[in-house]
């Protein structure tokens, strides 16, 4: 019997059993694959596994693929082969996280051989064969096409390629980090791995990831056209006799975005640099001895975990409530907050009426919703089209216009109590009984606006975070009496929008403000007791934190941060002291960036450190200290109840602030440092 290894020396060599298994193993009908082959001696295979809206390879769809291989090589009618999925908006989501997640490290590595080895079957199978993508295609979905002489794929919208593994601590090892620098290049290839971002067809086309884009009824007909017309010769790319060169300076690029946090990133750099040149079994080699290592790191399963939780969240329905499905939303003000949430829910189906009390605060809002279209369409992350419907779905209005068909309302206007009951109060007189009124309140008691409109039960806090189309992280504030329809509508609905909700209580800074501020007013103490505003910001970044805490404090407005400091100092005064040294330097005119100075000086785009005295504290303690702080107020607010589980708060942090994903979130680095008794 021909086994799955021929011609493949090194992959025989001391296979694990499971392949053995394969090896000897009798042939199973598949369950998760159709294979037809028409008359024109073309096999189309369709990976299609019941009952699920999506395919994974996983040990049971990569066995069934095998043999699906060896019936092909053996059968004298198949001329070509092309390979696509029956799903509506999935193609391959690539391996099955889930079961690996549970897996012990050897059995993953009988994964990857496994995996490495039916791939490698597939691109030694001496007939012509195109991928046909539609859908997601992540991870080893994408690189089972890289076995294939064509990828094709279709325009739409849920067509998204790339290879997100770093993302996950580990790196592509299913033949990714070897043959994609061969297809593209190795600089393209380092670009699309080491970030692990998902390209549109679009832009999977401009990178060389495919070769063609059509409409999805066109695929099958291009699909056919290819594999009956010559095979394509592989293209020599002269760059990669300088992967050498090319691997330092991205090494180099990557040390100074992550200051070597994520070894999976660095790992990913060296084996597709070596990948490229030699045997593809060398390559495939060096990417089974990288994962060996890298999953032997506990950041991986901490970065799958966080996965998970994100995937869940952003999933997963209210129980006891009934979602009421939304298509249109009124959003009250067109400030920074109100332009960002039009135009994100705009971008994704939702119409929206945008309201402000004037033409030209609605002009300068619509203004920003155009600079974020026309930058999306030219980073092309959305097609032109796309870009014309969203600005065609947002319509506004300065005067009132009767309310009672919305059934949603999004209050994001200035931050003031009295405005904002107001707003409520002429509101709750104009829409109908069953209407939500949401607000975007940063630090307001959601229980007082709540309070002065007849239907408290109909009010929630949809808590997003600056800037709305970046931040995936939406909190939604309830009170006891908020109804489970309204929580259910809610959840459902920020889900659609394509942001992940964490359910909160109504309580003085909701979840992660509550959680940022006390960390934050520490480092303020800090730099008054003299440490150099530089040296607080470095011990942060090193711990992994997107921006030290007083450039994020600049960021965020020194008199906005006071107020929500001001805020929680009168709801905890034991805790919190009421620091004046914020309101001092907003009296002086300092708020941060937009003032030109705060605790650093901003020219001509760049910020300038005071000068610095005297190195005080090591970077570690400052470390220590500030990180302490964050987990314990995250879990305070855990046994406060404020937040459902320990999951939800992990998730926040790392969505809402940046929290460093590979620590896992705040309560979970409590947890594996035993900083804090949990
Ligand atoms: P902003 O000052 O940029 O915009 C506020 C807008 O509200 C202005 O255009 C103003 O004309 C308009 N407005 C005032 N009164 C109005 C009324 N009666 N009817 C309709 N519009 C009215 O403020 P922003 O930063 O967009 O903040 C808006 C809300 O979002 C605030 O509650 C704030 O706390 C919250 N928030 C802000 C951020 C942030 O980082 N900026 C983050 C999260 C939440």
């Amino acid at each position: 019997m021909k086994t799955l290894f021929h011609n493949c020396p090194s992959i025989i060599h001391d296979p694990p059993h499971v392949l053995e298994d394969i090896i000897h193993g009798h042939p199973v009908p598949p369950k998760h694959f159709r294979l037809d082959i028409d008359h024109d001696g073309v096999a189309w295979i369709t990976f299609d596994t019941p009952k699920s809206s999506a395919n994974v390879w996983n040990e049971e769809t990569l066995r069934e693929f095998n043999h699906l291989l060896e019936v092909i090589e053996h059968d004298t009618r198949v001329k070509a082969l092309v390979l696509r999925s029956a799903k509506e908006r999935i193609f391959v989501a690539g391996a099955d996280i889930k079961a690996i997640r549970s897996m012990q490290p050897v059995r993953v590595n009988e994964l990857i051989w496994l995996g490495q080895a039916v791939f490698d079957r597939l691109a030694r199978l001496n007939k012509p064969k195109v991928a046909a993508i539609h859908g997601a295609c992540m991870g080893g979905g994408f690189e089972v096409t890289l076995a294939c002489d064509w990828r094709i794929a279709s325009d739409h919208e849920s067509t998204k390629i790339g290879l997100p593994e770093t993302q996950l601590g580990i790196l592509p090892a299913w033949g990714g980090s070897t043959r994609l620098p061969r297809i593209i290049g190795v600089r393209k290839a380092l670009d699309l791995i080491t970030s692990g971002k998902l390209l549109n067809a679009s832009a999977a086309k401009r990178a060389g990831l495919i070769s063609h884009v059509v409409a999805a009824e066109r695929l099958e007909v291009l699909a056919r056209r290819l594999v009956q017309g010559r095979r394509p010769e592989p293209i020599y790319r002269f760059e990669n006799l300088f992967s050498a060169i090319i691997g330092r300076m991205a090494k180099r690029k990557v040390l100074e975005k992550t200051r070597g946090l994520y070894p999976s990133i660095l790992k990913a750099v060296e084996v597709v640099t070596h990948a490229v040149h030699g045997e593809i079994e060398k390559g495939l080699l060096l990417e089974r001895n990288a994962v060996a290592e890298l999953i032997e790191n506990r950041d991986s399963a901490r970065l799958i975990d966080l996965f998970f939780k994100r995937e869940e969240a952003s999933k997963r329905a209210v129980t006891g409530g009934t979602a009421l499905p939304l298509t249109d939303a009124t959003v009250i003000g067109a400030g920074v907050m109100g332009a960002g949430i039009a135009h994100t829910l705009a971008s994704r189906g939702v119409r929206v009426l945008m309201t402000d009390v004037s033409n030209d605060s609605l002009a300068r809002g619509l203004e920003r919703i155009h600079g974020l279209v026309s930058d999306a369409t030219r980073r092309r992350l959305v097609t032109q089209v796309q870009g014309r419907d969203t600005l065609d779905r947002i319509s506004t209005t300065h005067v009132k216009v009767p309310l009672s068909r919305h059934h949603l309302i999004i209050e994001a206007a200035t931050e003031n109590m009295e405005l904002k009951k107001k707003i409520f109060g002429d509101l709750a007189a104009r829409v109908s009984d069953d209407t939500i009124l949401a607000t975007n309140t940063s630090a307001l008691s959601i229980a007082e606006l709540a309070h002065s409109v007849p239907h408290p039960e109909r009010v929630i806090g949809l808590h997003f975070f600056n800037p709305v189309h970046r931040m995936p992280l939406v909190e939604i504030i309830t009170l006891p009496e908020t109804s489970a329809d309204v929580l259910a509508t809610a959840v459902s609905f920020v889900q659609k929008i394509g942001k992940t909700p964490v359910v909160v209580k109504d309580s003085p800074g909701f979840l992660v403000n509550r959680i940022l501020v006390p960390y934050l007013m520490e480092a303020v103490r800090l730099n008054q007791s003299g440490v150099p505003v530089k040296d607080i910001d470095d011990a942060m970044l090193e711990f992994g934190m997107p921006m030290g805490p007083m450039r994020l404090l600049d960021e965020i407005g020194l008199d906005v941060a006071a107020h929500v400091a001001r805020t929680l100092a009168t709801a905890f005064p034991d805790r919190f002291p009421n620091s004046d040294a914020l309101d001092k330097m907003v009296s002086a005119g300092q708020l941060g960036k937009k003032s030109g100075q705060g605790f650093y000086r901003y020219e001509k785009g760049k910020e300038i450190a005071p000068a610095r005295h005297a190195d005080l504290p090591k970077h570690e303690s400052i470390q220590t200290r500030l990180a302490l702080l964050i987990s314990q107020e995250a879990m305070r607010c855990l046994k406060e109840g404020i937040a459902r589980n320990a999951d939800d708060i992990d998730l926040a942090m790392v969505l809402g602030t940046g929290y460093p994903p590979f620590r896992g979130g705040p309560i979970t680095f409590a947890r594996d440092t035993g900083i804090i008794d949990y």
